[in-house]
């Protein structure tokens, strides 16, 4: 190893103090802003009080403004964040010298909460801005179950009630997550189900659906908008938050920026893109305002692949067409996913802000089959000691990827990714995998258009 490298420790904590006082907001610095929500009915961008009939004022103002660089962090947020953050930025010694690559890797670990994920970044905003508008509680949606988990957590510690609608095939693969919630007070419905008109519409029309995350959001925005002192609330897509997970590159920069590291590449996987987005933000600015250069890469599953194979255009966030369109990559709102093992990364459409990055061509986006990820998790943990989530392992195979071909080429290539959780809930996709069991599922041209039939018709 080279005498440089030996005074980059492995962990590279960063004090309490250091926790950031601001998020930082990329919207600010891009030229070209992400499209406005559209109200489906009249194809007006979505004014702040009609999204404050489903969203918390607050929050609403976070998702409309394209401007202010720097939004200030709360100190009751700063506070919470200090039982779990700053997060480590590991330097991945122990893989380097595995795949004997000259590459320097280096992980930002999110996964070292409750929740096992970044998905607490956004809770507790969330939360905390509910609280303080006064509301009685929350309704959401979860995947694989990390994002109701982190929205439980934040609304026990600031008093607010959670209806959590759970995608069933998550719901009945993974009952732990369940009885975490449960534990913190949650409610929790698998979806699509009986309790509300979209979801009855849907089993209606799908029986034996194993449900969607678009099924999902219909039903909670549905029970939010018909209960008093209710508003919904989303763990990814939305621009309020990925500026809330920005948290983690803001936090990520400074620790890279105390030792002189410049990464050359950064990764991350893509499901709505907030994790993604939260950590390549500080860097991305830079790009945008010219300042410095980096290569942005995201990572998504083959088998849901709405940058690699999606349209750049308006349409439905949900199943129900109950939500405001957004214009950004989209498989089709009635699109449903190959039951994969990554839940997280299910969702038919990409944020609207990294949409326009890769659109404009500020960002690469790549598609990985399931098998090849878990072989990637499988060596990652084997060497670092942490049994990464199957999401958080998309990346992990492409930093692998890109470590490889350094060795070939020699390069010495700083990389960095995003390790946004961990896979103990998981472990039924791990023994899948064990047992040779795990298949790979590439969605056809036919298969995709289905999706693409089902896109709104209009041109904006
Ligand atoms: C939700 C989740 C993702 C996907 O994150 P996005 O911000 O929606 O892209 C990735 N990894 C883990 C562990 C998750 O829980």
């Amino acid at each position: 190893m080279a005498n440089n490298n030996q005074k980059i420790p492995y962990k590279i904590y960063l004090s309490e103090n250091e926790i950031p006082a601001s998020w930082y907001n990329v919207r600010a610095d891009m030229k070209n802003k992400p499209a406005p929500l559209l109200n489906p009915g009249t194809l007006q961008p979505m004014t702040a009080e009609e999204l404050s009939a489903v969203f918390c004022e607050d929050l609403v103002a976070q998702e409309l403004d394209n401007e202010h660089a720097y939004i200030p962090i709360p100190q009751e947020i700063r506070d919470f964040y200090k039982m779990y953050r700053p997060s480590p930025l590991v330097r991945a010694y122990c893989l380097e010298e595995k795949l004997q690559t000259p590459a320097h890797i280096y992980y930002k670990f999110e996964g070292n909460n409750t929740s096992g994920s970044h998905k607490l970044n956004s809770a507790v905003p969330q939360a905390y801005y509910a609280k303080k508008q006064g509301l009685k509680g929350v309704t959401t949606e979860t995947g694989a179950g990390q994002w109701g988990t982190a929205l439980s957590m934040a609304c026990s510690y600031f008093g607010l009630d959670c209806k959590v609608y759970m995608v069933k095939v998550s719901y009945e693969q993974k009952p732990f997550r369940r009885e975490v919630m449960r534990t913190y007070g949650a409610s929790v419905v698998p979806s699509p189900s009986d309790t509300t008109n979209v979801g009855r519409k849907i089993l209606e029309q799908f029986p034996g659906t194993t449900g969607s995350l678009g099924c999902a959001i219909s039903e909670a925005v549905e029970v939010a908008v018909s209960n008093p002192g209710y508003r919904y609330v989303l763990g990814s897509v939305l621009n309020q938050v990925l500026l809330h997970q920005s948290v983690i590159g803001v936090e990520t920069k400074t620790a890279m920026d105390k030792y002189g590291i410049k990464p050359d590449i950064i990764i991350g996987c893509a499901g709505g893109g907030s994790n993604l987005g939260g950590l390549i933000s500080p860097f991305m600015g830079q790009k945008l305002r010219g300042e410095a250069d980096y290569q942005f890469i995201a990572v998504e599953p083959a088998s849901c692949p709405s940058l690699t194979r999606g349209k750049f255009a308006y349409d439905f966030c949900d199943t129900g067409l109950v939500c405001p369109m957004a214009k950004r990559y989209t498989l089709g709102s009635g699109f449903i996913p190959a039951p994969t093992h990554a839940g997280g990364l299910r969702y038919h459409g990409m944020s609207s802000i990294l949409s326009q990055l890769y659109h404009d061509g500020y960002m690469e986006a790549r598609a990985v089959e399931q098998t090849k990820v878990f072989e990637a998790a499988e060596q990652f943990a084997r060497v670092e000691g942490i049994l990464p989530a199957p999401e958080s392992s998309h990346a992990i195979r492409v930093a692998i990827d890109e470590a490889m071909k350094c060795k070939e080429t020699g390069e010495e290539k700083t990389i960095l990714f995003g390790l946004t959780g961990t896979g103990y809930f998981d472990m039924v996709a791990y023994e899948k995998f064990h047992d040779g069991l795990m298949t790979d599922y590439i969605p056809t041209d036919e298969d995709l258009q289905k999706g693409f039939d089902g896109i709104p018709k209009i041109d904006l």
